[in-house]
């Protein structure tokens, strides 16, 4: 394992493989450590399909996309529709065969930079030295509750994060919070595996199922990568008009494949319902809703989504009093530098100051592309 490296990229998954496949083809000397794709193998259930299609993909230079993986691997598109995870965690592995990325499974338990370098501390105790960093946490550390979570006791509570393995909840009563693609989502594999009720309790309005197209994403791209500082350049009104055109089509419209898997007579929605009281029973817990219904649950699944948080990312602590954040977002150059020189955040954290497709991976090549031009014009 090298003791030091010009480029150290903290993260193993999409945005990770994007950036360091972009910057060693740009001839930088780059060094990947964490697990490989460990949110997609463990936090996210083996058995569920993707909202994005064939055409999102990891290369910043277009060649090792995903449908020239179908292509190589002699499948048709049209034949995974939708695409399950697992051939999306196929294709990340064949991306990074193809662009022979080593990745050092170990994690970064601490990152200081004390004379001009950075350190990462290694979980084994050793240490990496590097001129600059890409970290890319994901939203894992983010994970978002209600306030009264709490209350419910913690045996009998996950985040969707946490819940990807659906057999102990068979025959289980559970109460699913939230009411987007993952509440949804959860509860049909909640039905696959034999769960007696399932209820599915939400601020807004029912869902509508239907099939939607991202492809009003693309230009917001192409907007990005034409245009440096795009997205933070707009007014606060077009930024609110394009974010609610992205919560419309991803958030409240959901995959129609999911509408038969829902089995009528297990699932109940509580549209524009809040829980107003949680009382623990005996290994089970009543939630009072605001429609003035009760409802007892073997465990309940917190389906709130991501915040982001830059303080609950460990590794950055030391250097915490050094990168400056807004509502919890580091604050980003145009290139996703932080305040701290040399030090890059990309993927979910920089939605705020890129807009909110870079928590998807349609941002993975378009991130990849800025944050190395932005590598290479600091080091020129
Ligand atoms: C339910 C669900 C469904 C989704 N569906 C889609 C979809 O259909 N299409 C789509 O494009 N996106 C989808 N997403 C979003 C997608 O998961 C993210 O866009 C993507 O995972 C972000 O990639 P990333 O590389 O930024 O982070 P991640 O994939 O989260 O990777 C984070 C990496 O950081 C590493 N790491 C963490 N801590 C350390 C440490 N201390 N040291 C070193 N490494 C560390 C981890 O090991 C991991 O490798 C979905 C997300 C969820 C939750």
């Amino acid at each position: 394992m090298p003791k030091r490296t010009d480029l150290l990229v903290i993260g193993a998954g999409p945005y990770a493989y994007s950036a360091a496949a972009c910057a060693r083809a740009n001839g930088i000397e780059t060094h990947i450590v964490g697990h490989s794709m460990a949110f997609w193998q463990e936090q996210m259930p083996a058995e569920m399909f993707l909202r994005s299609g064939p055409d999102w993909h990891l290369d910043a230079d277009g060649n090792y996309t995903f449908e020239a993986y179908f292509a190589d691997r002699e499948m048709r598109p049209e034949d995974f529709d939708p695409i399950p995870i697992s051939v999306f965690i196929d294709y990340a592995e064949w991306f990074r065969q193809h662009m022979s990325l080593e990745v050092d499974e170990r994690l970064v338990t601490d990152l200081t930079k004390p004379n001009g370098a950075f350190v990462a501390t290694m979980d084994d105790g050793s240490t990496i030295t590097a001129e600059k960093v890409v970290a890319v946490p994901g939203a894992s550390y983010f994970a978002n509750f209600p306030r009264w979570y709490t209350n419910v006791p913690s045996p009998l509570r996950s985040h969707t994060s946490e819940l990807v393995s659906f057999e102990n909840l068979a025959a289980a009563r559970v109460v699913i919070i939230g009411g987007r693609q993952s509440a949804y989502e959860w509860a049909a594999l909640l039905c696959d595996h034999g769960a007696e009720q399932v209820h599915v309790v939400h601020r807004h309005p029912t869902p509508q199922f239907a099939k939607v197209s991202w492809a009003f994403v693309n230009p917001y791209i192409d907007q990005t990568l034409a245009q440096r500082g795009w997205w933070r350049r707009l007014p606060a009104s077009e930024q609110q008009r394009i974010s609610g055109e992205f919560w419309r089509v991803g958030r409240l419209t959901l995959e129609p494949w999911l509408v038969p898997r829902l089995a009528t007579k297990v699932v109940t929605s509580h549209p524009d319902c809040t829980v107003v009281d949680v009382t623990p029973e005996h290994q089970a817990v009543r939630l009072q809703l605001s429609d003035l219904s009760t409802l007892t649950a073997d465990h309940v699944i917190f389906a709130c989504g991501y915040k982001t948080d830059l303080s609950r990312i460990p590794y950055l602590h030391s250097v915490s009093h050094q990168v400056s954040t807004t509502d919890g977002f580091p604050d980003l150059t145009e290139g996703f530098e932080t305040s701290l020189a040399g030090l890059h955040v990309i993927g979910f954290a920089s939605t705020r100051d890129f807009g909110p497709f870079y928590g998807f991976t349609k941002g993975c090549p378009s991130s990849a592309r800025i944050a190395v031009d932005e590598l290479m014009r600091s080091a020129a």
